[in-house]
């Protein structure tokens, strides 16, 4: 009997399919459309299925040089575990599927043991070769520099096949006709042309896929590539709760709904410091652990079950702020990152070179003349996290108090904050400097009646040493 190879057995003549997936702020397993399409791909005549994380493609030179022109050394140490602790979660889940996640560093020494380091986006090309890719799934992003190593890889690949799905908004497509200048406006075209709160059907999300095509079968004993979780020092570990991955996710989406916050909501938003007293969705949903229409379909039924009130009202609201911003910075492409944003007029700042730098380090390090701006900065950098009105305040003492050029605000929120997002990070920061979607210009927020306020006993500013350490 004639014994053919098994790959001409199974394949039809068709070449099998080697299937890349490039995560991206998708770092989950349900409700995900790229990983599912690829999935669909791959199995469709045996093929073989890559599962990448890379950590930095934006490394090449043409891109650092507007990209990072405001970054400051690397990512802060909170921004750093949450990440890793995200991938280990979502390599353990492809693993229970039949595959694994594999990873790029962000340099890494060249193969023939030389000292020369290789950027990622040369790692991956190497990679694409070696394994003759033959298709592309990404998740939809308006992280511009993610997009520009896209377009910069189809340009270097054009015989493969890209294959690109929303996976990170409500809406697959912009829904409105054109992006309209203020929150507000979208808010009311959106709320009047779409029901998606109060509509009778839950959104419909993508099934996990029931197993996964394996890796090439030279990958599998090639552990080179492999993720490979990262231990972290106990006593530098960030908020507990703040844990990254999918299972986390899943489990906080599961307590907050089962506890009253929901209803609670729109009273104790602002408060500086509380566990519960707003949602803590935005880390898992700014790196695609948690998906949003998860959370809106689990919102949804918490308005069925318990209440639907004002509260539970605007969590959609600021879910919808949260869209607003994504579409935003996909309208307005590399104008989110310059200093007069999408206006005409470039704002004012401190000239002196050399009190701005001392002002920013101030501002950085927590040791301004006000306390609840130092406090605020002392919760970022030891946890990643900071609420919404600790964010109002120090980026409006960032542009007034001190003067300085807001890009080097948004670029240390980058680095430090857990729940970084292109979009809704660099936008906030136009809005408030009055370069971007505020229609009412530059918004300044008094520090002393902020103080009084949200912190009117000083509970949290002793808590974080906003007054230096006694
Ligand atoms: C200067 C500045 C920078 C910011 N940078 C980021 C960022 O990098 N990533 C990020 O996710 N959010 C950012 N925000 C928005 C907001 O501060 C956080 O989303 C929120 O504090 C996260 O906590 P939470 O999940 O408890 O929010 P909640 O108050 O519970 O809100 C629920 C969800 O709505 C969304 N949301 C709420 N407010 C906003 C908003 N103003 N813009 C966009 N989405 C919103 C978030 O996804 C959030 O998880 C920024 C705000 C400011 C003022």
């Amino acid at each position: 009997m004639l014994h053919l190879p098994e790959e001409s057995l199974t394949d039809n003549h068709t070449p099998k399919k080697i299937v890349l997936v490039l995560f991206h702020n998708d770092f989950r397993v349900n409700d995900n459309a790229t990983l599912e399409h690829a999935a669909t791909l791959a199995s469709s005549n045996q093929g073989r299925l890559l599962l990448l994380y890379a950590s930095s493609l934006t490394n090449t030179d043409k891109q650092k040089t507007w990209s990072k022109a405001y970054h400051f050394d690397e990512m802060g140490f909170a921004r750093q575990q949450f990440l890793a602790e995200s991938l280990a979660d979502l390599d353990e889940s492809l693993h229970h599927l039949g595959n694994k996640l594999l990873y790029l560093p962000t340099d890494s020494l060249s193969t023939d043991n030389s000292l020369s380091k290789i950027d990622t986006f040369t790692q991956l090309c190497h990679l694409i070769e070696q394994q003759s890719v033959t298709d592309i799934c990404v998740s939809r992003t308006a992280d511009y520099a993610q997009n520009q190593a896209y377009a910069a890889l189809q340009v270097r690949f054009p015989q493969i096949s890209w294959h690109s799905q929303p996976t990170t908004t409500l809406f697959t497509a912009m829904p409105t006709k054109d992006l309209p200048k203020s929150f507000t406006q979208f808010r009311k075209q959106v709320e009047s042309n779409y029901d998606l709160l109060n509509g009778d059907n839950d959104l419909t999300v993508t099934p996990m896929p029931k197993f996964l095509p394996p890796l090439p079968d030279d990958m599998i004993s090639n552990s080179v590539f492999f993720y490979q979780a990262q231990t972290f020092d106990k006593h530098a570990q960030q908020e507990a709760r703040f844990k990254g991955g999918e299972t986390s996710a899943s489990a906080h989406l599961t307590d907050y709904f089962n506890s009253e916050a929901p209803s609670n909501y729109k009273t104790t938003r602002n408060a500086l410091d509380d566990w519960t007293h707003s949602t803590k969705f935005s880390a898992w949903l700014a790196n695609g652990s948690l998906s949003v229409k998860v959370l809106l379909n689990r919102l949804r039924q918490y308005e069925r079950d318990v209440i639907a009130n004002e509260s539970t009202y605007w969590i959609w609201f600021e879910l919808l702020w949260r869209e607003y911003f994504y579409w935003y910075a996909m309208n307005h492409q590399q104008k989110i990152f310059l200093f007069q944003g999408i206006s005409s007029q470039k704002p004012m700042t401190r000239s002196d070179k050399k009190l701005a730098q001392q002002r920013l380090q101030q501002w950085q390090t927590g040791t301004t003349p006000y306390p609840i701006v130092n406090a605020c900065m002392h919760q970022l950098k030891s946890t990643g996290y900071m609420s919404n009105r600790g964010r109002q305040i120090v980026a409006s003492c960032f542009i007034h108090e001190l003067g300085l050029d807001w890009r080097y605000g948004a670029s240390y929120f980058e680095q430090h904050l857990i729940d970084y997002d292109v979009a809704s990070n660099w936008g906030n920061w136009q809005y408030l400097a009055g370069v971007g979607a505020d229609p009412r210009g530059c918004r300044q927020f008094n520090l002393v009646k902020q103080t009084e306020q949200h912190d009117p006993n000083g509970i949290f500013i002793d808590k974080w040493q906003g007054k230096g350490i006694s």
